[in-house]
């Protein structure tokens, strides 16, 4: 039994085919279509990874359980397309359309770096923050499939202004676009080299931005009690001095830190693939094996 995933994002379709534990056996890539053409695509990508009997698709943005999508804006004109039903149609076949960071953080916990965790919080820093939290073995939903916007949780009352309107949102201060803000325009590479360097500016920079992380990290910490925490996203990828600087402010941010077991703070695995595997895993959960 295989599965194919598609991972829509604001510029590439990632798709994968892999087996039930996840492992990658044939991978495509396109660019991202304008929103007319974007089904005929998923369902050309679909039959060019072998086809099968079931399609899983992380599409960034509101997606009603049915798979419609109801705004994404990173599409222009995305409002109200029913990607779910229109593939199940044509293709008849299982398809599960779902919100990308929900599926991202599916994969990591599936076939990634939080395997086998009952509690789990898995965050994104990207241009935003995605993410998402397992309890209880159970990845969380919600009452509208809108649970785990981790990125949209506010750290500072009329702080600085979010995509999403309102002000103070923890991915204003711990995203990737937020650490180019701090350091005055320059990239987390240029950053992050500086500060092995030495440069104070940056060190400082870097220690700040670190804070930020924490205290975000912290309050999932009290709120969800995670056995573990999965940091993925480009700014921590492949720089370990952000997450030794992370793991230091964690602890000093965290509640009753002297009293309670910390959860483990790791490196995600699945990299930019992360959404296109948990995709695929996530419609498996949908079908009969
Ligand atoms: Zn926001």
């Amino acid at each position: 039994m295989s599965s194919i995933g598609i991972d829509v994002g604001g510029t590439k379709c990632h798709g994968v085919r892999v087996d039930v534990k996840g492992e990658v056996l044939a991978e495509v890539r396109y660019p991202t279509p304008p929103v007319a053409e974007l089904v005929p695509l998923l369902g050309s990508m679909f039959k060019e990874l072998g086809g099968t009997t079931a399609l899983g698709i992380g599409v960034p943005g509101l997606i009603t359980p049915e798979g419609v999508v109801k705004a994404s804006p990173n599409m222009p004109g995305a409002f109200n397309i029913p990607v779910g039903p229109q593939l199940r149609e044509q293709l008849g076949i299982a398809v599960h359309v779902e919100n990308d960071a929900t599926m991202a953080a599916f994969g990591e916990w599936k076939a990634g770096a939080a395997r086998g965790a009952e509690n789990a919080v898995m965050v994104t820093l990207g241009t935003g923050i995605g993410g998402g939290i397992v309890m209880s073995g159970k990845l969380q939903r919600g009452a509208n499939g809108f649970a785990g916007e981790i990125g949209h949780m506010v750290v500072q009352r009329d702080g600085a202004e979010c995509v999403c309107g309102r002000r103070g949102c923890w991915e204003r201060y711990a995203s990737g676009s937020a650490l180019k803000m701090l350091s005055g325009g320059s990239s987390g590479e240029e950053v992050f080299a500086a500060a092995a360097a030495g440069d104070a500016r940056a060190l400082e920079v870097v220690d700040t931005y670190a804070q930020w992380i924490a205290v975000g990290l912290a309050s999932l910490t009290n709120i969800c009690d995670p056995e573990i925490i999965v940091l993925g996203g480009g700014v921590v990828d492949s720089v370990g001095v952000v997450m030794d600087a992370v793991r230091t402010s964690f602890i000093d941010a965290l509640y009753s830190a002297q009293w309670r077991a910390h959860p483990q703070l790791v490196t995600a695995e699945l990299g930019t693939r992360a959404g296109a595997i948990g995709s695929a895993l996530m419609v498996l959960e949908t079908v009969d094996r």
